[in-house]
């Protein structure tokens, strides 16, 4: 019988799994609790279980987490964490803390396929989707690693790829994440940052547990945005206001616009006026996030003055807005600096540091 990865289930899953087998349902509870609140991986320590349930449980399911493949902690206490994943793919997740709260940023897929001119992530292109527990493993492991089950995290779906582009995956990780037994992150805590793929996002709308929505607008206008987000020509930025608009607003809260600042390209008082009038009457607020350069990406940071202009444009005209302060930039772990083909470059580096 081959056996199942149990952090893929979500805890309904768990239980029609645990009734097929002849186990009570309400076991789920208790294994959530066990693996994601106390990190036991072994069914033999859950000791409240039966002792036939727990080697009944041994033999069918199996419980893996990501392996830790090297850990870079940042001055401002950021810290970047290289996983590895079954079949030997890495990603990267990162701990940022106090923003005031501690903060998970985990990957939803390794690399992406959406392109983004001014993403590191965006020229390793997609590699592949994770699964709901890979995605879950992330978080298992950093709160594991810095001590942090019991305590309450954000968490954003912000590390490398489109987390809409793997939709089931994602939604799967928000129920285990959320789900009371387990690590019961309220799923306001939960922010999905999307590049805002229209039809995924009127999916979202309809689902019971809902994350906080974050949507990367980055342009006023569908001509530059669609030169730095390049589908935007499926989903121009109309039809992502639409979206936003029918998305229901009692359950959601606030939706915010990330908006990745570029000096001399989108950066104007003329574009943030745009942008104003943009988002007018929308329950909405804007993030604004000053580039984090990297090698290899044709773009720069504007000057501090142009960055607190723009926001004073916005904020005059009434739209609530925040600069991200970029976190972890000594160790690549701020917005838009993960990719790990960097592995390859690391194996140089050691023969360069034998040579030199
Ligand atoms: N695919 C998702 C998640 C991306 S990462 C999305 O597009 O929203 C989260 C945010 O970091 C996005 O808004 C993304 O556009 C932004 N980002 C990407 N590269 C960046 C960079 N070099 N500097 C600053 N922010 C960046």
């Amino acid at each position: 019988m081959t056996q199942v990865e149990l952090t893929e289930l979500t805890r309904t899953e768990l239980e029609a799994a645990l009734a097929d087998g002849g186990l009570d349902r309400y076991r789920a509870g208790q294994i959530f609790k066990w693996v994601y609140r106390r990190g036991v991986t072994d069914f033999g320590a859950m000791t409240d279980l039966p002792a036939g349930a727990r080697s009944a449980l041994a033999e069918r399911f199996l419980i893996s987490t990501p392996a830790i493949s090297r850990r870079d902690v940042s001055e401002d206490g950021t810290e970047k964490f290289l996983l590895a994943l079954q079949d030997g793919r890495h990603v990267e997740a990162v701990f940022i803390p106090r923003t005031p709260h501690n903060t998970f940023c985990v990957s939803t897929q390794v690399g992406c396929a959406m392109g983004c001119a001014f993403c590191l992530t965006a020229t390793m292109g997609l590699v592949r989707n994770l699964t709901a527990g890979e995605i879950v493993g992330q978080v298992c492991v950093l709160a594991g690693a810095l001590d942090l089950r019991d305590s309450r995290f954000n968490i954003v779906f912000m590390g490398m790829g489109e987390p809409l582009h793997n939709y089931d995956a994602t939604m799967g990780a928000v129920r285990i994440l959320a789900d009371e037994h387990g690590f019961a992150v309220h799923p306001r805590r939960i922010t999905l940052s999307t590049v805002g793929l229209v039809p995924a996002i009127e999916r979202l709308a309809g689902e019971d547990v809902m994350p906080h929505l974050a949507i990367s607008l980055h342009a006023p206008t569908d001509e530059q945005r669609a030169a730095l987000v390049p589908v935007n020509r499926k989903y121009p930025i109309a039809a992502i206001i639409e979206a936003c608009r029918r998305f229901p607003p009692a359950r959601r809260g606030r939706i915010t616009f990330e908006y990745v600042l570029l000096a001399g390209v989108n950066d104007s008082p003329v574009d943030a006026r745009r942008l104003a009038a943009l988002v007018q009457g929308l329950h909405v607020k804007v993030n604004l996030i000053p580039l984090n350069p990297a090698a290899g990406i044709p773009f720069e940071r504007p000057s501090d003055e142009r960055i607190d202009a723009f926001g004073r444009v916005l904020s005059e005209r009434g739209v609530t807005v925040m600069v991200r302060k970029s976190r972890g930039r000594d160790i690549r772990a701020a917005c838009g600096q993960l990719a790990v083909e960097g592995l390859k470059k690391s194996a140089a580096q050691k023969l360069a540091d034998t040579f030199g």
